[in-house]
């Protein structure tokens, strides 16, 4: 009889009530699962990868001995986009010091990861030393040429280990030559205030960053890229968070680096560009004006 039963219809339905949001959850998971599978695939396939095969405590050996030229070379990132990039050509000597300028957007980032080798023109050529570094058959030129740069990005990035560990990234923490570590921030003029602080360069600077200014960053930034001992030096807005003292003593011990180096600066500031030997200004992804050192007058009286 129903009146018999009552109590256990009673308790499935209370039980079916209590054990429906569970298996809402179940279900959940399962299509949080299935979304996230592909890219836990892909990240796997990294891990598994091998180490890569050089030992970033080394010092380069440069495969740069001449020049590197740019001879009429467009780019754009998507097939059906325009041009960022447009019919671009100049050289640039080894040991030069370049200062690219130009307003936002005008392509100067962009024009500096075709000179890296970290993206293709989409027309013209990149010549080292006269080889096309895009040519397949000279990838290991264009290898040694990736290693043979340093890169200060205008984005920088930092892991939440010790100071020393994010100056010698990449290098395991025994390997790291404390010597260099010392040298490279006193020439970025970070030592000073690593130095200050009670556990040096052991001191955290928290997820990415966050336990320092944007100055000091910068200037760690500076150090790691000085670390690697380059010949090619990139500094993209490197001096944006600095206050112009500070900016002066980075830029001047820049200067006392070793003058076979090649460094190319992005700056809006003329008082980083000063030291420059070259201006090439870019304006809408293509090159408006090059300055000499004798016509920076005319640079700025023009900006
Ligand atoms: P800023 O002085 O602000 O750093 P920039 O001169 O470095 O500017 P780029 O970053 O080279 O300028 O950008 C040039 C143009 O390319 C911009 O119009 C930008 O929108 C576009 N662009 C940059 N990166 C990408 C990307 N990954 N995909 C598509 N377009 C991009
Ligand atoms: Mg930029």
């Amino acid at each position: 009889g129903i009146s018999n039963n009552f109590p256990i219809i009673g308790a499935l339905v209370l039980g079916g009530s209590k054990i429906f949001p569970v298996f809402q959850l179940i279900y959940a998971s399962l299509a949080a699962i299935q979304v996230q599978r592909t890219s836990l695939y892909r990240i796997v396939k990294y891990l598994e990868l091998k180490e890569a095969n050089f030992d970033l405590n080394k010092r380069f050996i440069s495969k740069f001995d001449n020049d590197i030229t740019f001879k009429d070379v467009n780019f754009k990132y998507t097939k059906n986009g325009k041009d960022v990039i447009k019919n671009i050509s100049f050289t640039v000597k080894k040991g030069e010091k370049i200062g690219l300028v130009g307003t936002t957007g005008s392509g100067k980032s962009t024009l500096l990861d075709l000179f890296m080798g970290l993206n293709k023109p989409s027309k013209g050529n990149i010549f080292i030393d006269g080889h096309d570094i895009n040519d397949k058959k000279n990838i290991s030129k264009l290898k040694s040429w990736h290693q043979s740069i340093s890169h200060v990005p205008q984005k920088m990035y930092f892991t939440n280990a010790t100071i020393a560990e994010n100056i010698a990234f990449g290098v395991p923490k025994k390997e790291i030559n404390m010597e260099r570590i010392h040298t490279v921030s006193g020439l970025a003029k970070i030592s000073e205030f690593i130095e200050s602080s009670p556990l040096g360069y052991d001191s955290l600077i928290g997820e990415r960053g966050v336990n320092l200014s944007g100055g000091q960053l910068q200037r760690i930034a500076i150090a790691r890229a000085l670390y690697r001992s380059p010949k090619v030096l990139i500094l993209d807005e490197i001096t944006s968070a600095l206050d112009t003292q500070t900016e002066k003593e980075v830029l001047s011990s820049i200067q006392t680096l070793d003058k076979s180096i090649t460094i190319i600066v992005i700056a809006h500031r003329k008082s980083t560009l000063k030291n420059c030997d070259k201006i090439i200004q870019l304006e809408d992804g293509q090159i408006q004006n090059t300055f000499l050192k004798s016509e920076f007058k005319e640079y700025e009286i023009n900006n």
